[in-house]
């Protein structure tokens, strides 16, 4: 089972906080873990995705 490392930016779209996050893509979906921003916002965020 290959699962590549990848190191993930969410920039929460409701009060703009970034998080930098590690994960890992399996089967083309990343898994960080992250559930929701501090503001309680859980679902729109920017999601940028960069190779660790
Ligand atoms: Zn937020």
């Amino acid at each position: 089972m290959n699962s590549a490392r990848v190191k993930v930016t969410i920039r929460c779209r409701s009060c703009g906080d970034k998080f930098v996050l590690r994960g890992k893509r399996e089967r083309g979906k990343i898994d960080t873990g992250f559930r929701q921003c501090v503001c309680g916002n859980a679902d729109r965020f920017d999601i940028e995705e960069n190779d660790a």
